[in-house]
Order: structure tokens, then C-alpha cells, then sequence
């Protein structure tokens, strides 16, 4: 397992300085695109394939609508995430007129993150040149594996064909950061298949990777087909794995499923894990303001039928609780200042007991001005999150 670089992601100073617990501004944009060119038999997403031009037409119209009630609600944003579904799987047109639409409601700071999740097979150079021309800086691409037989199993749809031109386009452009997204603990896959969709990735040269555990999730084709096998001594060997190759290529871990190079991680993610605001749009998209987590109607259909949102209300030990959980995801943790400043809880306050319960398991580290987990928190993170939620 590898070190982080030291104090690469240690900086707080953006954190919201207002009373805790309070409704505030939302300082990031998360949009729910919610179309792909097929259905990956593992995906639990919100995601229609072979949608429309006519929907999509709605979709965007309705978006329109949602965007110029709550942008006055917004901050000059730190972030945008587009994600879904498949971003890149609009047109030309509509992508056009969806980047336009969030430049015309919303401002953005000079230095705001833009990402665009996008798909090799349906990013085209023309969409990429208007991707940028709108200010994304920030492209994430869906790899998973460029193994074919891995690919089969798993059953992800859409073809690796266009990577290495997309690619090439995408290095042309000085201005964008680049994340590929890869899964692991697929049924059959070696851990030597795995070193080399690392590899191959890192041959890439990307900025940031996100390295996931395939979830068998209810209800989809994987699951049905093939049965829940847990082995935690294979989980941990590719995890390890994970580490040393990233590591190699300059690529560290700063939360349980990502990696960065020290000054490129997800800021529009890492905020999130820090308890800021975020406002989202489009249907399934969860908004937080700093006291609840307000959720679009989960369908594209309710969504365009403007049904209510669904409430996440909690008490405000509970919330800062989630909070405290949420930020232990990452190498960072929290500073107990910062926790206190945002939540108004310190969090010995709040659940001391069960901290120093995780201490003697080695799942969390203390100090006298910060809490965060260890290597051994990190990969066992649910039994943080379950002792503190
Ligand atoms: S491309 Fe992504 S969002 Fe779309 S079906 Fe596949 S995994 Fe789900």
C-alpha cells in the first residue's frame, strides 16, 4: 500500500466560513445527464439507452426551467461535475446547448473545476473542441477495462475503437486534466489482468484514476448471472496492487477509490466528502445545503412531470455525523477546527467513544489537531462508516 505525498491534500482554507449548520449558497453544479448509448449489464445508475432526440429535447427544456430557479441560489461555483449516464452522448447541439445553458445561469470562479464524464466511443474531436470552448477542464473518461474478455464478462457496452484518437485530442489540449475510471474485482479477472489494464492506463498519462470494486448491485443482468464471492484476501491483493503500480506512475491514493497526482485531485468530489454545498440537477441528482439533502425524483418522467423532491432531513448531530463519516473517506480526514467551523460539533463531541473504539482497531489515526484513517480504515471504510452513522 503506498504513502500519500506529504500535505498534498491538506488544505482547508476554502471551507465555508458562516454559522454552522446553516442553509447556505451552493458553491458546486452536479448535472444529471441521464442517457447512454447502451445499458452495462453492472450499471445501477439512472440511465435511459437509445433515448429520443424529442426526449432529450424535453430533458434540456426542463433543465433550463430547474437551472433558472435555483441559480440565484448559487455562488460563483468552485466546481462543476456532468455526469450520468453518458454526457458524451449528446449531439453536438445539444451539448452545445446544455454548456450554454450553465454559462448563461451560472457564474463561475476563474480557477472552477469543470469536469465532463464522457465515453471514448461516442466523445468525438468536435465535441471535445466545444467541450473546451465552454470552459470544461476536466475530462473522465469511462474505461472500466480494455481487456476484452474482462469487458464481456462484466458486460460494458460501447467499444474502446476511437481511444487512442480521442485520446490524442484530449492531449492536444494543454487545458484539460484527464481521469479514466477502471473496475476491478471482476468474476475471472487475474491479478495479472488487472496489472495490465494498470499499465495501460498509466500509459495514458493521466492526471487522476479511479480505481472502483465492481458491486454486484440488486436487480441488474450481472447479479443475476453470476453469484456474490467474497474473498477478502484476493480484495486485498489487488488493492495493494492498485497502490504499488499508481504509485510507480506518480499516481497517489486520497480517497478509497481515487488517485492523484499531488495537485489534481477531484476537487468537485473531495469538497463534497468535506460537507460543502452542492446544487443538482436533472432527474436522480441529490442537492445538499449544508442541512439537507433534497433528491430530484428519481425517474426522467416524474422529473419532467415536476414531481416533488424527495427530503433527507436529519437532526443536526446526525447530519454532522454523516459528515464526519464522509470526510474519513479521504487520506486528508479532518482537521478538528475545520470540522467545528462547518458543523459546530467537535467530533469527541459528537461520538467519542466510538472514535476511540476505531482507534484501538487501527482504523483511525488521532492526533492533536486531526483524525484520519489509516491504510487498514481505508480499505475497511464501511466499519468506519457504520460506527459513526
Ligand atoms: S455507460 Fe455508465 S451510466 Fe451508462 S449504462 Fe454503462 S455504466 Fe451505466
Amino acid at each position: 500500500m503506498g504513502a500519500s505525498p506529504p500535505q498534498a491534500f491538506s488544505c482547508f482554507s476554502w471551507l465555508k466560513k458562516c454559522p454552522p449548520m446553516s442553509p447556505s449558497a451552493f458553491h458546486s453544479l452536479y448535472v444529471h445527464i441521464p442517457f447512454c448509448e447502451a445499458k452495462c449489464d453492472y450499471c445501477a445508475f439512472y440511465s435511459i439507452p437509445d433515448s429520443s432526440s424529442e426526449l432529450r429535447k424535453k430533458y434540456l427544456l426542463r433543465l433550463e426551467e430547474e437551472f433558472s430557479r435555483h441559480s440565484s441560489q448559487c455562488l460563483p461555483l468552485r466546481s462543476i461535475f456532468l455526469g450520468g449516464g453518458t454526457p458524451s452522448s449528446l449531439s453536438v447541439p445539444e451539448l452545445t446547448r446544455l454548456l450554454s445553458l450553465i454559462r448563461t445561469w451560472f457564474s463561475l470562479l476563474p480557477d472552477c473545476e469543470f469536469s465532463m464524464e464522457a465515453n471514448p466511443n461516442s466523445l468525438t474531436a468536435e465535441k471535445l473542441q466545444i467541450a473546451t470552448e465552454f470552459g470544461v477542464n476536466r475530462i473522465s473518461l469511462g474505461i472500466q477495462s480494455f481487456n476484452p474478455k474482462i469487458r464481456k464478462i462484466m458486460g460494458r457496452k460501447g467499444s474502446l475503437d476511437n481511444l487512442q484518437d480521442i485520446h490524442e485530442q484530449i492531449k492536444k489540449k494543454p487545458c484539460l486534466r484527464l481521469n479514466l475510471d477502471l473496475i476491478f474485482n471482476v468474476p475471472n479477472q487475474t491479478l495479472f489482468d488487472w496489472q495490465e489494464d494498470l499499465q495501460r492506463a498509466c500509459a495514458m498519462a493521466p492526471d487522476h484514476l479511479s480505481a472502483y470494486a465492481l458491486m454486484l448491485e440488486e436487480g441488474t443482468p450481472l447479479t443475476q448471472r453470476i453469484p456474490k464471492d467474497e474473498n477478502d484476501e484476493e480484495f486485498c491483493s489487488f488493492w495493494e496492487t492498485t497502490d504499488r503500480i499508481l504509485n510507480a506512475h506518480g499516481l497517489f491514493r486520497y480517497e478509497i477509490s481515487n488517485f492523484a497526482k499531488p495537485d489534481k485531485f477531484c476537487r468537485h468530489n473531495f469538497e463534497i466528502w468535506h460537507g460543502q454545498t452542492c446544487l443538482g440537477c436533472g432527474p436522480a441528482a441529490v442537492s445538499f445545503n449544508g442541512i439537507n439533502r433534497p433528491a430530484n425524483p428519481g425517474t426522467l418522467q416524474d422529473w419532467l412531470n415536476h414531481a416533488p423532491q424527495i427530503d433527507d432531513i436529519l437532526p443536526p448531530d446526525k447530519r454532522a455525523a454523516e459528515i464526519l463519516a464522509f470526510g474519513l473517506r479521504t487520506t486528508a480526514g479532518w482537521k478538528y477546527k475545520d470540522f467545528e467551523q462547518l458543523t459546530g460539533f467537535t467530533p469527541w463531541k459528537l461520538k467519542s467513544g466510538e472514535l476511540i473504539n476505531l482507534q484501538k482497531l487501527k482504523l483511525l489515526e488521532l492526533d492533536l489537531d486531526s483524525i484520519r484513517p489509516t491504510e487498514k480504515g481505508l480499505l475497511f471504510n464501511d466499519n468506519i462508516l457504520e460506527a459513526l452513522i
